[in-house]
């Protein structure tokens, strides 16, 4: 059996086939997909979790939280295999969320509106249901962690993937702003802009588009809350994905991306300029607290849950 405290070993497929050798008995197990996932600390953060809440309800005592690395073209399989080995619940990460929308049987209305799920929740019948938590993680790290409690009238997202999407969904649909995309691709940046506008006539927000190499900083006289979805920052030389420094005094800034190393370049550079801002540490927690929530029906303990992954990260602690 593997050491449950070994949170750091990522799992494949061939382990998946014999699992009931390495978890004798099958008990309940959760999992993050993803490929790459070595990275991801999510085991630590929710099997900290688990633990807290197995002191209080002693029926999740055996559950544990495993990382696997799942090729795109073997999700499909590997998904009814994660139902045969006894798992309750999958977390999804790059590159799967949006491929898993035609795998579930049902889709929550929020997934739907997204187009990608980061949730799947075994169903009594076999197959999984489908719900994305990152639009909650957001809202969470926007309002708990920068403490925004107005949010400005425009936001600008940046990136035009699944993390974008739920970005701007989150702005239209519950913030109620304008919302400017930056996207480096004008085909993606025009279908994704298409699908915002039928989303727009609901609300009476207003959705623009612009290259990322020529924000229209000229029009965010008021200040602005900048998110980046793009995945510039994951790698220690990529450059900072946006210049913060022309945006007004009153701007903030989310970054999505978490390191090893303390803050993003996006996060440090906006600090210097006295910008409120965070990165996507906060956002991870406050998923994985749905996410959990979704599976067990019962609230994790984010405090827990930060702690787990500032250690797992090497950061110094933080509130969630
Ligand atoms: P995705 O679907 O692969 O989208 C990535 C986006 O980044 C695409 O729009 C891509 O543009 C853009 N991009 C990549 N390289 C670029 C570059 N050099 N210049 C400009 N744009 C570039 O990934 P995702 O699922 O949306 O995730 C995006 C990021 O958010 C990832 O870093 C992920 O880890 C993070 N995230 C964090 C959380 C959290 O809880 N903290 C949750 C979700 C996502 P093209 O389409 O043109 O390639």
């Amino acid at each position: 059996m593997p050491n449950p405290l070994d949170d750091a070993k990522v799992y494949t497929l061939a382990d998946l086939k014999v699992w009931e050798t390495l978890r004798p008995g099958l008990p309940p197990s959760l999992a993050v997909l993803g490929h790459p996932v070595a990275h991801s600390v999510s085991p630590q953060m929710l099997n900290a979790a688990l633990k807290e809440l197995s002191k209080r309800h002693k029926k999740f005592e055996n559950w544990r939280y495993f990382k696997f690395d799942i090729e795109p073209e073997r999700l499909s399989e590997s998904l009814a295999l994660f139902y045969e080995k006894s798992f309750e619940g999958i977390n999804l990460t790059i590159p799967h969320k949006i491929p898993a929308v035609a795998l579930v049987k049902k889709i929550s209305n929020a997934a739907k509106q997204v187009g990608a799920v980061n949730t799947l929740i075994r169903t009594k019948d076999g197959g999984w249901d489908g719900e994305n938590t990152d639009s909650y993680g957001l809202d969470m790290a926007v309002k708990e962690s920068l403490g925004l409690k107005v949010i400005p009238m425009h936001v600008v997202v940046l990136g035009a993937g699944g993390a974008a999407r739920s970005a701007a969904l989150q702005c239209l649909r519950e913030w109620g702003q304008d919302v400017w995309i930056g996207a480096r691709d004008p085909v993606k940046l025009n279908i994704f802009m298409d699908e915002l506008k039928s989303q727009e006539h609901v609300h009476g927000k207003r959705v623009h588009g612009f290259n990322l190499n020529s924000p229209p900083i000229e029009q965010w006289n008021d200040g602005v809350l900048v998110i980046n979805a793009t995945s510039v920052g994951m790698k220690i030389s990529d450059p900072t994905p946006f210049d913060v420094s022309n945006l007004p005094r009153d701007s903030y800034v989310v970054d999505m991306i978490y390191r090893r190393d303390g803050s993003t370049s996006l996060v440090k550079v906006a600090k210097e300029r006295h910008l409120l801002a965070t990165d996507g540490l906060s956002m991870l927690i406050w998923q994985g607290f749905k996410s959990l929530g979704e599976w067990t029906g019962i609230s994790p303990s984010a405090e827990i849950m930060m702690a787990a992954a500032c250690a797992a990260l090497g950061l110094p602690p933080r509130h969630a």
